[in-house]
């Protein structure tokens, strides 16, 4: 691959090494997508502890330098591992590292911060130089800064470009002042409104965003709407700002992995062309989750994380009222202990409706996609969302709310022109949610019309191809400038 398109991708989450939602999905199969097209991608993330051990044993040692995180000085270690085709990198510090999950603890911002500088350090010593580096996400957001501010003077940094996409706005590594000159040695100067403070904070986020030569997000719909003060999370002035420099790319998916022909984790493979094992999934799913196996009965299925932006809220609100109708509800995810202890609730006072698992459990996701009839994704906001693609690849139709990436894939059943792939409403109001399970619920029972829209929806290609081809015209019009 030498004389290609060099790109490191940085970023706190990849599948199938740590996950705790779509920004995994997307370091885990884009960086494949863009070599297939020639382009000499890899990967960089922290070495958690919590890597599956099948993983973390392939990792083999490279390298190792020390780097300072202010007035600390931390050892940085070098793994690498090919997955798929795919040179992964890892950064390796127990004390920073040698944890069970990537995020949530008190020192989360000397992690980052640590992160982000051990990327910078590492990178003359991996015999690896990149024309750009593409940063995901908070957590990476002082890459981009840092550079910037301290690296670009260097002859190996001076002509690296850089790429920065936001995955979720609402999560921004806001962090007290002194995190400027303790973690980063910057001074004061860079405490102001167009560089890093933040509201009275330093936000690493805001660092990405503001420096970064291109800003990308996860869809076209989200790009626009994080411009506007309802969904700016308080960062729209700069977004307008920034506005030329940014544009949406849909998420794809991995289609190899997310396929029921030939998923492990389904012991009945299905297909379009042959949909006749989804009866069969369906049939072990409701055996499985403690349901009355009941052919005829649609199964709801909810697989997300329990929080305010995945529009929990109005899921609890319409379960109630359809408790009486021949419907079985199966809901995976964990969240906010408020939402959790709601389901486990009705899941306890109607056990043969309600399915409640509350874990993160990747192979009963997928017997899930595969078992349900309709997928229920009502977000408040949704910057792209997988769940819905996921859904779709497996013959589960979609409901969903119409707002960022759910607005740019799902488009609702008209029933005139036999359009459509899902189901969907606007307002964000359980009225609207429960009209709309209502309308679904009535063509599911209409068996030929429900079966067309299942091969449509599983005939659809949510893959990489037309995401990568966008994310190289990026990298190919930074490069030439
Ligand atoms: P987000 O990244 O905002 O959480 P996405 O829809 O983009 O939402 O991606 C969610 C991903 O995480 C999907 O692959 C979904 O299947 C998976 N997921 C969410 N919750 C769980 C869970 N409890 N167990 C297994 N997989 C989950």
């Amino acid at each position: 691959m030498s004389g290609c398109l060099k790109v490191l991708m940085v970023g706190a989450e990849c599948t199938p090494f740590a996950k705790t939602g779509g920004l995994a999905d997307v370091l885990g199969s884009l960086p494949a997508a863009l070599r297939e097209r020639g382009l000499d991608v890899r990967v960089m993330l922290p070495k958690y502890f919590s890597i599956p051990a099948q993983y973390r044993d392939r990792i083999l040692y490279r390298e190792f330098t020390y780097c300072s995180v202010g007035w600390r000085w931390q050892y940085v270690g070098l793994g690498e591992s090919i997955h798929q085709g795919v040179p992964c990198y890892f950064i390796d510090n127990e004390y920073y590292f040698g944890r069970q999950g990537p995020y949530g603890y008190d020192d989360d911002a000397e992690r980052f911060a640590y992160f982000c500088r051990a990327a910078l350090d590492i990178l003359p010593h991996m015999g690896f130089q990149p024309d750009i580096i593409h940063c995901h996400d908070w957590h990476t957001g002082m890459v981009i800064a840092l550079l910037h501010a301290q690296y670009a003077d260097q002859p190996f940094y001076r002509d690296i470009k850089t790429v920065f996409t936001i995955h979720n706005l609402a999560y921004q590594g806001n962090f007290a002042p002194v995190v400027l000159s303790d973690l980063f040695g910057l001074g004061n100067e860079y405490f102001t409104y167009d560089k890093l403070e933040f509201h009275g904070r330093v936000s690493f986020l805001k660092a990405g965003i503001a420096y970064a030569d291109k800003i990308t997000t996860v869809s076209p719909t989200y790009a626009q709407e994080i411009q506007t003060p309802a969904h700016g999370e308080r960062m729209d002035e700069l977004l307008r700002y920034r506005k030329d420099d940014l544009c949406g790319i849909l998420n794809g998916i991995d289609t190899h992995y997310y396929n029921p022909e030939i998923d492990p984790a389904l012991s009945e493979p299905y297909s379009a062309a042959d949909p006749a094992g989804k009866a069969v999934n369906k049939q072990r799913l409701q055996v499985e989750m403690g349901l009355p196996v009941q052919p005829a009965t649609p199964v709801v299925a909810v697989i997300s994380r329990l929080t305010s932006q995945k529009g929990i809220d109005l899921i609890t609100q319409v379960i109630p009222q359809l408790l009486s109708e021949n419907v079985q509800w199966v809901i995976l995810g964990t969240g906010d202990s408020y939402y959790e202890t709601m389901l486990r609730d009705v899941a306890h006072q109607h056990p043969d409706k309600l399915a409640l698992r509350l874990e993160f459990n990747e192979d009963l996701a997928h017997r899930i996609y595969a078992g349900a009839d309709l997928f229920l994704m009502p977000s408040r906001f949704e910057p792209c969302g997988l769940a819905q693609l996921i859904a779709l690849r497996y013959g589960t139709l979609p409901l969903v709310r119409e707002t960022g990436g759910l607005r740019d894939t799902v488009r609702s059943y008209n029933e005139y022109t036999g359009e459509g792939n899902g189901f969907s409403f606007a307002p964000y109001q359980a009225s609207d949610l429960l009209f709309t399970i209502k309308r679904a619920l009535g063509f599911y029972k209409q068996p030929e019309v429900w079966q067309s829209l299942v091969r449509r929806a599983m005939t659809e290609d949510w893959g990489w191809n037309r995401s990568a081809e966008q994310y190289e015209v990026v990298y190919r019009e930074l490069c030439s400038e």
